[in-house]
């Protein structure tokens, strides 16, 4: 079976296309320096597949240390997940996330180089699409100024596969623009598990639906939007992991040196809707106060999801209510989230 080498698979999008992958016959070899996850999350993956992968605790921006993977396993593919995401950090710490993000991938494209790998999936972001309202975002539409070095990352690294791609035919790259991932692996055994306080909606929406924190803020209710709040396009983390495999398996068959696809669900959900829909989940009301908009919020960004399901056969199956209720199983099951 071809050998995927995860990095960032002990994160949360990668852990769960850690066992997409396993699902659908592929050996997984990861690699992750847990600067955002925990060990156990790897028993975890032992406890859902009944497979313990192969783990490399390595930085991916130490081209030596990483070598090593590439030694020691054939790789078939490398999947990138590899690389810090917060915004609000990314704002204090913009240096940390250029080099970590930008010499992770360099690190990984020159190793491919070395040892012949050809397929790469990227994990980019609808943030590329700036502060555009021409919704929905189709793979063409214009790409945008983005609002912090996180999302210029995205930007940039999308360049530099551009250009890695375009000086090296026989690689296959497929950037993947990811919309809102949410909810959870169904066994509650894994999910999103942030640091402190969260910053993002359903992780903070869990929080207060648990109790550990008082009170949701909206951030603003005077949107151009039916009901005042923003729109996002919210895709199940499953579904987003399936994607992935997809992406794998249409880079087996294409002759583009480069590729990209938008992974959404085409439809979008306000804050006040999502809110309710976690209600439902949960059982009870959800403390919430409406406050300022939050600077660099855009009021609706949704997928067109037309080019994912043409050529990649992929369409998102969970709706809403699945992402809150496995949201929900996991805050639930891991109060705290895992341990060390
Ligand atoms: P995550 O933080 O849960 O997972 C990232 C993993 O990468 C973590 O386990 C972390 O320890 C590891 N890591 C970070 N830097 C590393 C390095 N230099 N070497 C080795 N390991 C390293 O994040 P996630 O939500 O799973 O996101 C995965 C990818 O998808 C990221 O690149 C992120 O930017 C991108 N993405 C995420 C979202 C989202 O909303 N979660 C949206 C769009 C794009
Ligand atoms: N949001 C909110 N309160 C919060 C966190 C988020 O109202 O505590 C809103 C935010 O303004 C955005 C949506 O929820 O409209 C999704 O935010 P998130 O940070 O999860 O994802 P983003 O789309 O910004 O990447």
């Amino acid at each position: 079976m071809p050998t995927v080498l995860v990095t960032g698979g002990n994160g949360y999008i990668g852990s769960h296309t850690v066992i997409s992958l396993f699902e659908n016959g592929y050996d997984v070899v990861i690699a992750d320096n847990l600067s955002n996850s925990k060990m156990e999350v790897q028993n975890r993956l032992e406890k859902i597949t009944g497979k313990r992968f192969k783990f490399y605790n390595v930085d991916c921006c130490d081209t030596d240390a990483l070598r090593k993977v590439f030694e020691e396993n054939k790789i078939d593919s490398i999947i990138h997940f590899a690389g810090l995401k917060a915004v609000g950090e990314s704002v204090r710490m913009p240096l940390e996330y250029y080099s970590n993000n930008i010499g992770s991938m360099i690190s990984v494209c020159k190793l491919m180089t070395e040892f012949g790998v050809n397929k790469l999936v990227f994990s980019s972001s609808a943030t590329v699409y700036g502060e555009s309202e021409d919704v929905p975002f189709t793979e063409e539409s214009p790409l945008g100024m983005c609002t912090n070095p996180y999302g210029w990352t995205k930007w940039m690294l999308e360049q530099i596969l551009r250009d890695y791609a375009k000086a090296t035919p026989e690689k296959k790259i497929c950037l993947l623009r990811y919309f809102n991932p949410v909810g959870a692996h169904e066994s509650g055994l894994i999910g999103e598990d942030p640091r402190g306080i969260p910053n993002n909606l359903f992780p903070y929406i869990s929080k207060v639906a648990a109790g550990t924190l008082d009170c949701l803020t909206i951030f603003g209710d005077d949107y151009n939007t039916p009901d005042g709040t923003c729109i996002r396009d919210y895709i199940h983390v499953v579904d987003l992991a399936k994607g992935h495999v997809k992406a794998i398996e249409f880079l087996d068959k294409t002759e583009d040196p480069i590729c990209l696809f938008n992974l959404g669900t085409g439809h979008g959900t306000s804050v006040k809707e999502a809110i309710k829909a976690f209600e439902k989940a949960c059982g009870h009301e959800i403390n919430h106060v409406i406050g300022p908009r939050r600077p660099g919020d855009i009021a609706v960004s949704f997928a067109s999801t037309e080019k994912a399901e043409k050529l990649l056969g992929f369409k998102a199956e969970y709706g809403i209510d699945e992402m809150c209720s496995t949201c929900w199983k996991w805050q639930t099951m891991n109060p705290d989230g895992l341990k060390d």
